[in-house]
């Protein structure tokens, strides 16, 4: 048997590991902040129908530019974005991906402030792109000036952040979003996968777009959408931005099915995000009851929460298994994080912990 080691790959992926969220099939999966509720009914058979509807032409390519998705994307957004300032990928990995094939790479740096999602050291990784770890600063907030500390320090090609932050779930000021990019001449990233979940009416980075060509915003139709499994992220930029994406993009990268069912999705957008509600009051119901059973929790804006004071992370995380029950352990020293699932599982997570630690 061959192991990787014996491969003449790059040299500078030799060693690294991949993403490796534990796939278990269990009853209850609160380890990689999905929306716990299935789509509704009435949207699935709208979505079919679209999709029976696309299968007849897959003989040929899809629509290489996606407009009529772009299009639904921006009116989904709003804030004044049109198609032109849209791009898409499948998932915002690929998205995320894709802007460091543009702007990475090779003798380029990418700054980023762990912990933070895993996925932006990979994703650099495979690019070539070096990454480089910022520090936070206390409570895992990053002030405006840390952050100039840091790019005058490192004067990087690219800037993540990530707000709110995975897996901390903490909040990103605006203002430190537009010191970033007054002290830089690179591209600035912000990750909003989780923007759905902060509290309402509060602007996002998506505000500061008007003006900030080097500015990009990435979102997600895998969280508060309940699209997961079909794959689908996009960004919104400057049109120059979206000129970049499509000389490093694959042709034809999203599917006809894939366009088809996010167009479909987008069109009954309430209907999809009816349960984000929902999963805010059991993520506050995590913030509030966690501490009672002794584990102090960290704010969260997203649907997830990170809780500390666990003895023995490795231990609870075993323990919740075997009740059919999976969280996620990130290495983080006495810390586990416990996605918001439906009020049935928030309780009988919660009602397990208690059992477990003997409360
Ligand atoms: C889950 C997550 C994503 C989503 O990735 P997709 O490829 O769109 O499923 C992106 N960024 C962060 C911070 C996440 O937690």
């Amino acid at each position: 048997m061959t192991s990787l080691a014996d491969l003449p790959i790059r040299a500078d992926l030799r060693g690294l590991k991949p993403y490796g969220a534990p796939e278990a099939q269990v009853r209850i999966a609160l380890n990689v902040n999905e929306n716990t509720h299935p789509i509704p009914e009435a949207v699935a058979h709208d979505i079919v129908v679209a999709l029976a509807s696309a299968i007849m032409s897959v003989n040929r390519y899809p629509e290489r530019d996606f407009h009529q998705l772009r299009s639904s994307l921006a009116g989904y957004l709003g804030h004044g974005l049109i198609a032109d300032n849209l791009w898409a990928a499948n998932g915002s990995n690929e998205v995320l991906q894709q802007i460091l094939q543009a702007f990475g790479g090779p003798g380029r740096t990418v700054l980023g402030f762990p912990p933070t999602y895993s996925m932006h050291s990979i994703i650099a990784g495979a690019t070539g792109t070096r990454w480089i770890a910022g520090q936070r600063d206390a409570n895992f907030e990053i002030s405006p000036q840390t952050a100039v500390d840091w790019v005058c320090r490192e004067t990087p090609d690219v800037i993540f952040f990530c707000s709110p932050n995975n897996p901390t779930g903490t909040p990103l000021s605006l203002d430190t979003i537009v010191a970033a990019y007054d002290a830089t001449e690179g591209m600035v990233v912000v990750d909003e996968a989780y923007a759905e979940f902060a509290p309402e009416g509060l602007p996002t980075a998506l505000t500061l777009l008007p003006g900030r060509e080097r500015l990009i915003v990435s979102r997600t139709m895998s969280k508060a959408f309940a699209f997961a499994g079909a794959r689908v992220g996009y960004l919104a930029a400057d049109p120059a931005v979206i000129d970049a994406m499509r000389l490093v993009r694959l042709p034809y990268h999203l599917s006809a099915l894939t366009q088809a069912a996010a167009i479909a999705a987008l069109a009954h957008a309430t209907e999809m995000l009816a349960m984000v509600d929902d999963i805010r009051v059991q993520r506050d119901r995590l913030l509030r009851e966690l501490p009672k059973l002794g584990f102090p929790v960290w704010p969260s804006w997203a649907n997830f929460v990170l809780f500390g004071g666990v003895d023995d992370p490795n231990a609870l995380f075993e323990a919740l298994l075997a009740e059919g029950i999976i969280i996620r352990d990130l290495g983080m020293p006495g810390h586990l994080r416990v996605t918001a699932g439906t009020e049935a599982e928030t309780t009988e997570f919660l009602n397990a912990v208690a059992r477990i630690t003997g409360q």
